[in-house]
C-alpha cells in the first residue's frame, strides 16, 4: 500500500564500490539495514567461526543486532575500551586470548565493528594471528567510512609514535551501514567531513562543487546525501590505493593537510584537537602556502577555506605553535624521507602534488602568518 512505498522511497539502493587489487580484491558495500541484512553479511562473511571486536560505547548499540544477523555461527565477541589509547599492543592480547580460548582457527573471519581506533586494531590482529586471517571493516564512524575501513593500513601505536606498529591487511570487504551514523556524535561527523573535504581538494573538483552546493542535506545526515559522500570517497580513496598499495608514491597524495596536521596534532599533546579538525586547519594552511606560490589563485584558495569554514572545522592552527615547533614536528613526521621536507600541495583545486620544489622562505612566511 501507500505506508509501503513511502518506506521504500526513502530508503537508499546499496552502492559498490571495488577496491581493485587483484586477488586482494574486495568490495565496498554501502547502503542502509546492511547491519541485519543476514544473507548479505552471510555472503561476505563465509565462515564458521566469527570472532567481532568492538568497544564498549558501539557494543551496546550495534553488537546485539550483528550477533544474531549473523546466524548460527561458532560466534565470538572482544569489547575494548574506547579511545585512541586503546589502540597499543597490549589491547591486542585479550583477542588473541579469546581466539585460541575458542578454538578458532586460519580459516575464521575478524569482523571490526567500530571506527578507525577498532578497525586498525581488529585489522591488524588479524594480519598476525595465525599468520593471517580474513578480516571484514564494519565501520561505524564517517571516518571509517570514507578512509581508515579503505586501503588494508592497519597497525596500533607506540608510546613513541602513533601507528608506529603495523601492517598492510587487506579486508574481504568493506560494510558501510549508513544507519549506524546516526548515533555518531556531530563532533566525529565534521570531523569525518575533514577526510571527505580532503579527497575533493587533492584530485575531484567535480566533488568539490557538489559539496558546495549540498553541505546542508549532508550535515542534515540526508541518507542519499551521506551514500553518496561515502560512494565518491571510497572510489577515490580506491584509485589512489589501488595505483599504489604500498606508498611508493602516490598514496601520499592522500596526506593532503596531514604534516601540518600531525603537528598540530603533536603540538597540543593528542587530545584537544580530533585528528580531522587537525587535518582541516593543516590543509587551509597547505591551500594558503599553495597560494603564495602562486599555484593556485587566491580566489581558489579562499573557495577551498570557505567550505572547510562551512562545515564548521577550524580553519587556522593554534596560534601558539610557532614557526620552529611546527618544522619540529613537521620534520619528524615518518613521511619523510631523507630529511627533505616533501609536502602536499596544490596546483589547481581538485589537483594534489606531492613536492618539495618550493622556496623554504614561503613555508616559513605561510607558518608566521599563523603565529603570534
Ligand atoms: P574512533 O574509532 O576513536 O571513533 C570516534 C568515537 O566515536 C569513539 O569514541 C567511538 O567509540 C565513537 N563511535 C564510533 N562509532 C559510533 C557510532 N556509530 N555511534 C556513536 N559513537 C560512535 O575514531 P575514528 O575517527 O573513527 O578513527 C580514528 C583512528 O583511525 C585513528 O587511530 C587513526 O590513526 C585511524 N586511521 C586509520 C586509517 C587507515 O588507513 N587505517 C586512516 C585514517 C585514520
Ligand atoms: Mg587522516
Amino acid at each position: 500500500g501507500h505506508w509501503r512505498n513511502q518506506a521504500l522511497s526513502t530508503h537508499t539502493k546499496t552502492r559498490r564500490v571495488e577496491v581493485a587489487l587483484g586477488e586482494r580484491s574486495y568490495n565496498i558495500e554501502i547502503g542502509q539495514q546492511l547491519l541485519t541484512d543476514s544473507s548479505l553479511l552471510h555472503a561476505l562473511i563465509p565462515a564458521n567461526q566469527v570472532m567481532v571486536v568492538t568497544n564498549e560505547t558501539i557494543a551496546p548499540l550495534y553488537l546485539d543486532a550483528l550477533v544474531k544477523s549473523l546466524g548460527t555461527k561458532q560466534v565470538a565477541t572482544c569489547v575494548l575500551p574506547d579511545g585512541e589509547q586503546a589502540k597499543r599492543l597490549d589491547s591486542m592480547l585479550p583477542v588473541f586470548d579469546e581466539l585460541l580460548a575458542n578454538g578458532f582457527d586460519r580459516d575464521c573471519y575478524l569482523v571490526a565493528l567500530g571506527g578507525g581506533v577498532i578497525g586498525d586494531l581488529a585489522g591488524f590482529v588479524a594480519a598476525t594471528y595465525q599468520r593471517g586471517v580474513a578480516f571484514v571493516q564494519i565501520p561505524t564512524t564517517l571516518l571509517a567510512m570514507v578512509d581508515s575501513s579503505v586501503g588494508g593500513k592497519t597497525g596500533v601505536n607506540h608510546p613513541c609514535g602513533k601507528n608506529m606498529i603495523g601492517a598492510f591487511h587487506q579486508p574481504k570487504a568493506v560494510i558501510a551501514d549508513l544507519d549506524l551514523l546516526s548515533s555518531l556524535p556531530d563532533r566525529e561527523f565534521r570531523a569525518g567531513m575533514a577526510e571527505v573535504i580532503k579527497y575533493a581538494l587533492l584530485g575531484d573538483a567535480a566533488f568539490l562543487a557538489w559539496l558546495e552546493a549540498h553541505l546542508p542535506e549532508v550535515f542534515a545526515r540526508d541518507t542519499e546525501a551521506l551514500a553518496y559522500i561515502v560512494e565518491r570517497s571510497c572510489q577515490n580513496k580506491a584509485a589512489i590505493v589501488q595505483a599504489d598499495e604500498k606508498e611508493a608514491g602516490q598514496r601520499a597524495l592522500l596526506n593532503l593537510g596531514h604534516s601540518f596536521g600531525h603537528a598540530i596534532e603533536g603540538a597540543t599533546g593528542y587530545g584537544p584537537w580530533l585528528h580531522g579538525e587537525a587535518i582541516a586547519a593543516g590543509m587551509c594552511m597547505a591551500l594558503r602556502l599553495s597560494a603564495r606560490l602562486s599555484w593556485i589563485t587566491a580566489e581558489e584558495c579562499a573557495r577551498g577555506i570557505a567550505l572547510i569554514q562551512r562545515a564548521g572545522l577550524p580553519i587556522e592552527p593554534p596560534s601558539q605553535i610557532t614557526p620552529e615547533t611546527f618544522l619540529d614536528f613537521m620534520q619528524r613526521d615518518k613521511k619523510n624521507r631523507g630529511g627533505q621536507l616533501r609536502l602536499v600541495l596544490l596546483k589547481g583545486l581538485g589537483n594534489a602534488v606531492v613536492s618539495a620544489d618550493y622556496p623554504e622562505s614561503a613555508l616559513l612566511e605561510t607558518l608566521q602568518e599563523y603565529s603570534d
